[in-house]
This record gives structure tokens, sequence and C-alpha cells, in this order.
């Protein structure tokens, strides 16, 4: 998750919070790669230390990908070249292509690979299929605090795990073999 506040100066204040951990990194200015994280291709945001590593044919057809590029930071290196570096290069090259965007493909994404979850796709799943309404839980959660003005995803997700007695993690494993890959599971949770 990452969002960005503008003021009147040039200068802005940005935010990145780990959609799995939820560790918040802010500053002036601040990039992703300052923030130590990395963002995967289906918008994950997550620290870097998080991150998978990638089979060395993914990290190879990323780079060369960018290399067909008239502006790529790697024009000029031979595949000779390429093939020689160490996984750990590779993986620097990874990050650092389209201009230190730090952008990881799905391979490298614990979320995408359903290994770990954010508590938004999570509490979007299980409303699909439990139908417990948010407002309902929200109106629990008012009752031990009348000046809670929303509820969180985890909280949901809290409560209708004890509810129906769901383990997150146990659903999270079974994801992968309902929907194989993370654009299949994103689209049944967003559909109308
Ligand atoms: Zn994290
Ligand atoms: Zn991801």
């Amino acid at each position: 998750m990452k969002f960005r506040k503008d003021f009147v100066t040039n200068s802005s204040s940005s935010s990145f919070v780990c959609d799995i951990c939820g560790n918040v990194e802010s500053g002036w200015d601040m990039s992703l790669q300052e923030a130590e994280m990395v963002e995967c291709v289906n918008g994950h945001t997550i620290c870097q230390d998080e991150m998978l590593s990638a089979p060395r044919e993914v990290m190879l057809r990323l780079i060369q990908e960018e290399m067909q590029q008239s502006w790529s930071r790697f024009n000029g290196m031979t595949d000779t070249e390429l093939n020689e570096k160490t996984d750990e290069e590779l993986e620097e090259m990874m990050l650092e292509r389209d201009d230190g965007y730090y952008s990881i493909p799905e391979e490298c994404c614990p979320i995408c690979q359903f290994i770990e979850y954010s508590n938004k796709d999570l509490a979007k799943y299980l409303e699909r299929e439990y139908k417990v309404s948010r407002d309902e839980v929200f109106d629990k959660v008012k009752q031990l605090n009348k000046r809670r003005k929303k509820l969180y995803d985890s909280e949901y997700v809290t409560e209708v795990c004890s509810r129906f007695h769901l383990n997150p993690a146990e659903i999270v494993a079974s994801l992968k073999d309902r929907f194989g890959t993370y654009r299949r599971f994103y689209d049944y949770i967003h559909k109308g």
C-alpha cells in the first residue's frame, strides 16, 4: 500500500506500508528504495527482506526485456556477460532496471505466491465466501470503543475466522490449489 500527500511546497511526504508485516516507512520525498521496500507487478508493497529469490531464468528474462529499450542502462552488455553474473548481481540489476523503480515479478512476492497474505485481500475473500457484513462486525467493535471511525481489515479477518473456526494460514494455502495464480484470485475477490 502506498500513499502520497502533496503540500504547497515541492517536497512531499511519502509513506510506504508493507502489505505483509505492516511496517511503515515515511519521509520527505522518500523513494521505495530508500524505504527498503519493493513493489510487485500486482501492486503489493513489501519489505525488501521479505522478498523471495527469483529463479535465475526469470531475472534474466526481465533484464533482457529491458535491454531491448534504447534508454536501458544495461545497453551494450552482451549475453555472455549477463550469463556470467551471479544470482546476487542479477537480483540487483533486476531491482534497478526501469530506473530504480524497484519492481519485482510475481515469483518474488510472497503474497502472489500464496505464502503470505494481506489482510485486505483476506477480508475481501472472507466477505465473499462467508457473507458476514462488515457493518455488523464494525458495530461489535464500536460497542467496545464508541470513538472508532473505521473497521480495520485485520479486525474483520479475526472476527470471521473465530466465528467459523478458520485458520488464515490454512485458507491462504488452499487458495493456491483453488486459483492457481494471484491474478485469478484477485479477479475473484474483486468481481461485482
Ligand atoms: Zn514487511
Ligand atoms: Zn504480489
